[in-house]
């Protein structure tokens, strides 16, 4: 069985180790032969580490990331309105890692190369994907020499970004959930550290709404925003650097991006399926951008082995069922933020500070900021929750708490499903092996646990509870 990955950015080559994990043949196709060189993500959060500690490459990305100490939101004159700490968390790892993203990428294209199974054809173009009931057949071109080809796949994923090809061909569109804005992305080298706080600061402030951060290593990141009438050029950079005490720093690399808030319609026909920046763009405001792409490729990864192993097709309708709703949730969540650092006219000012200091009334940007964790899916064939069920662990991830011996607990789990039992009897159409909490050796899981038994699907997704 072989999958086409159209796109190697860090989605793509991501969800082609998942699948070769899972014994597939995997042939990732892309337009570029390298990897992009220009930083974008600098932000995951742990949730995210999980998917990369799936795909083999945690403890890589950890040498080159660095913990993020947490967000502080400033006013216009720099003081501090509201600041949320960031440490260590429930999935074994820091709750959020700064790094620069053509490091991720290297670190995900060594994995690759060290994987059989796996193909990378950088120069080609993906033009066509046709997608009748059976294989999926793409014609490509090789950039170099203009040959066109055509190509069969069981299955299909387009990884290829904000302007997906593979979207258009299956006949997506994206929808709109905020309007567009336009930042200027600078990226700095400080000769010596800069004395900053560690964590991210974002300046809310009607008139130039800033971001600044150590990245890691001697790198910062520095993000202004632009007025619609307004050129780069008649900005005063280092005026901007210096309210960080930047000033100084060498620009590596100054670039304006639009951000867009946006989530495919669709993102599936037949077993041409979309992940990361093809079916949602996000502003990046809390970081999350690249974090949905991993999570959509580590929720399909088990899910297109399975039917290619023969399961039902409509095991893929939730795909889409599952992550656009996680999906617009979070991009939502991102507008809402930038909303509330860039509002405009001294009432909103006004409202800004009181909102901000007093964060616990927007309630869902006070859970995110007071932990890590993203929103739980929703109810669905795959995650057996009521609609009201507070403090239900269903629909979102497992815990990773230390083990007592070697290892980490998703390891130890392995590729399948199963059934975690704290005392409550399993019932006998969960799938998967059942595994009492006793033998994992984690007082802190079984204590998490109580005396319920979860269900627990190959992404550490918890699929169902019961009670003893
Ligand atoms: C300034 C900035 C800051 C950001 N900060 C963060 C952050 O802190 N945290 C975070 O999580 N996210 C952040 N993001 C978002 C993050 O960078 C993206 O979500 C991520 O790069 C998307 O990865 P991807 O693999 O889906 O797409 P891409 O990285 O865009 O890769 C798509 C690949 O597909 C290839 N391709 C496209 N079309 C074709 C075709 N027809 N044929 C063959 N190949 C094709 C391209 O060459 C490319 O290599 C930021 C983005 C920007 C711009």
């Amino acid at each position: 069985m072989t999958v086409v990955v159209v796109g190697a950015g860090p989605v793509g080559v991501t969800a082609a180790l998942l699948l070769a994990g899972r014994g597939l043949d995997v042939l990732v196709l892309d337009r570029h032969a390298e990897a992009h060189p220009l930083p974008r993500a600098v932000h995951l959060d742990d949730e995210s580490l999980r998917v990369l500690q799936a795909a083999g490459v945690a403890d890589a990305f950890a040498a080159v990331s660095r913990p993020m100490a947490g967000l502080r939101l400033l006013d216009g004159g720099g003081r501090t309105l509201a600041e949320f700490p960031r440490g260590s968390g429930e999935h074994g790892w820091p709750q959020g890692s700064m790094f620069s993203q053509p490091d991720l990428e290297r670190v995900l294209r060594d994995a690759l190369a060290a994987r059989p199974r796996v193909r990378l054809r950088g120069g080609v173009d993906v033009l066509h994907v046709e997608h009748p009931a059976g294989p999926v057949r793409l014609t490509v071109r090789d950039r170099g020499s203009g040959v066109e080809e055509q190509l069969v796949a069981d299955a299909v994923l387009g990884c290829d970004g904000a302007r997906s090809t593979v979207r258009r061909q299956i006949g997506a569109r994206m929808r709109d959930l905020g309007p567009g804005e336009r930042w200027l992305v600078v990226d700095l080298v400080a000769g010596t550290p800069l004395a900053v706080w560690p964590g991210v600061q974002q300046v809310c402030d009607a008139v130039r709404p800033a971001t600044f951060m150590p990245v890691a290593g001697d790198r910062y990141r520095a993000e202004f925003r632009l007025r619609d009438d307004e050129a780069v050029a008649d900005l005063d950079l280092a005026g901007l650097l210096g309210r960080f005490g930047a000033a100084g720093c060498t620009v590596v690399r100054s670039a304006e991006y639009r951000y867009a808030a946006q989530v495919a319609d669709r993102w599936r026909r037949g077993r041409v399926l979309l992940c990361g920046d093809a079916a949602h763009l996000t502003p990046p405001f809390i970081g999350q951008g690249l974090g949905l792409g991993l999570r959509d490729v580590h929720q399909l990864a088990w899910k297109l082995a399975a039917v290619l192993d023969g399961a039902d097709d409509a095991l893929l309708d939730t795909h889409q069922a599952e992550r656009a709703p996680h999906a617009r949730s979070l991009v939502r969540l991102a507008v809402l933020l930038g909303r509330l650092m860039t509002g405009g006219g001294d009432h909103a000012a006004l409202v800004r500070r009181g909102v901000l200091t007093g964060v616990r009334r927007v309630p869902r940007l006070a859970a995110f900021a007071a932990s890590s964790r993203t929103p739980p899916l929703r109810p669905g064939p795959l995650v057996r929750r009521s609609r009201i069920a507070p403090g239900s662990p269903v629909g979102g991830l497992l815990p990773q708490p230390p083990l007592e011996g070697a290892g980490r607990l998703d390891d130890v789990l392995g590729l399948g499903w199963v059934a975690l039992s704290g005392g409550a009897p399993v019932p006998p159409d969960w799938p998967g092996r059942v595994l009492p909490v006793a033998e994992l050796g984690s007082p802190e899981l079984a204590r998490w646990l109580g005396r319920r038994s979860v269900l627990v699907r190959p992404d550490r997704i918890v699929a169902a509870a019961v009670r003893r």
